[in-house]
Formats: structure tokens, C-alpha cells, sequence
């Protein structure tokens, strides 16, 4: 089953919402196979946002990440990268959509509650990133027929 890679933003866990975005992937059929607190590094980031390295607010979105420690989680599911991504929303909470987490939570393009992986490809590269190997857990959830039909998964 596919997975991907979510990181609860410094905002979140100070604003006391860790448990409420938590509840919101649960809720929707994700399943939890991986989670931990960690404060990140600047080294870590800077390979996390090289994407951004040229950008003049780079070194700003990574102080932003280091504020307290973040929670990251492995979320797996049929097409769950691009199931969380849909939750997510705009990267610009003022632009999302009411419903998605950002939509419903943020009105900042920087604090804005979550990092949700945004490919397949970016997926395994983020979570070898942020997860030892044995920190993610492949257990199949006794519910598993409750969230899909047969032939929609072949296992977790
Ligand atoms: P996303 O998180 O939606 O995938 P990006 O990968 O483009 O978006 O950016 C990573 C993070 O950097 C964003 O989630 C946001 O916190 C921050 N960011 C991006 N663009 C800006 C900006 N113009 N001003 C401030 N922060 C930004």
C-alpha cells in the first residue's frame, strides 16, 4: 500500500492541534504505520526544502520549522499520497479551500499546518529522510475490508 510522508509544522503543535489533523487522516481511512516527535535540524531542512535554497524567504521557512519539534507521520492507504495532498490544500492557506486542512486551519503562506509529500517519488525520498527503517510499521489493520473493497488493495 502506498505511503507518505506528513510533518506537523511548529504552528501546529504550539496552536494544540496535533491530536485534531491526527483525527482528520484517521478519520478519512488513513492508516498510521509510522510517527515521532523530532526537532529539526537546519541540515535536515536544507535538504528537505533545496527546492527552495534560491528563494529570499529560504533560511526564514526553515528557522519556522525549528521554532519547538514537529511531529512526522507515515500515513499509508491506496493512492495516499495523493489522498493527503487533496486534504492538504494550497500551499497558501489564505487561497485553500474550505475543507482541506489549510483551508480550515491556516491564513499563512508559511504557517500552514502541515508538510504532505507531494509525489510517490518524493514520498520514499522524504520518509527514508525523516524514518529509520524499522520505525515504519507494515501492519495490516483488522478494518482494512471496512475501507476498501478486495479488489482495491493487495496488502498493506
Ligand atoms: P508545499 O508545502 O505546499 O508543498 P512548497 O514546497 O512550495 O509548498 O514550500 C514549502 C513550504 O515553504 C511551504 O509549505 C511554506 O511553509 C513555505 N513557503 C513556500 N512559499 C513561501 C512564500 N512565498 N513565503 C513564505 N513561505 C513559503
Amino acid at each position: 500500500m502506498e505511503k507518505t510522508l506528513v510533518i506537523l509544522k511548529p504552528c501546529t503543535v504550539e496552536r494544540g492541534l496535533i491530536g485534531e489533523i491526527i483525527n482528520r487522516f484517521e478519520k478519512r481511512g488513513l492508516i498510521l504505520v509510522g510517527a515521532k516527535m523530532v526537532w529539526l535540524t537546519d541540515e535536515i531542512l536544507s535538504e528537505h526544502y533545496a527546492h527552495l535554497s534560491e528563494k529570499p524567504f529560504f533560511q526564514r521557512v526553515k528557522d519556522a520549522m525549528r521554532v519547538c519539534p514537529v511531529i512526522v507521520c507515515c500515513w499509508a492507504g491506496v493512492d495516499a499520497v495523493n489522498v493527503v495532498r487533496t486534504m492538504t490544500g494550497v500551499t497558501n492557506g489564505r487561497q485553500a479551500q474550505p475543507g482541506t486542512i489549510r483551508g480550515d486551519y491556516s491564513v499563512s503562506m508559511q504557517e500552514n499546518i502541515i508538510h504532505a509529500s507531494d509525489a510517490v517519488e518524493t514520498a520514499a525520498v522524504e520518509l527514508q529522510r525523516f524514518f529509520k527503517a524499522d520505525e515504519i510499521f507494515d501492519y495490516t489493520p483488522t478494518l482494512l475490508s471496512n475501507l476498501y473493497a478486495k479488489d482495491e488493495y493487495s496488502g498493506i
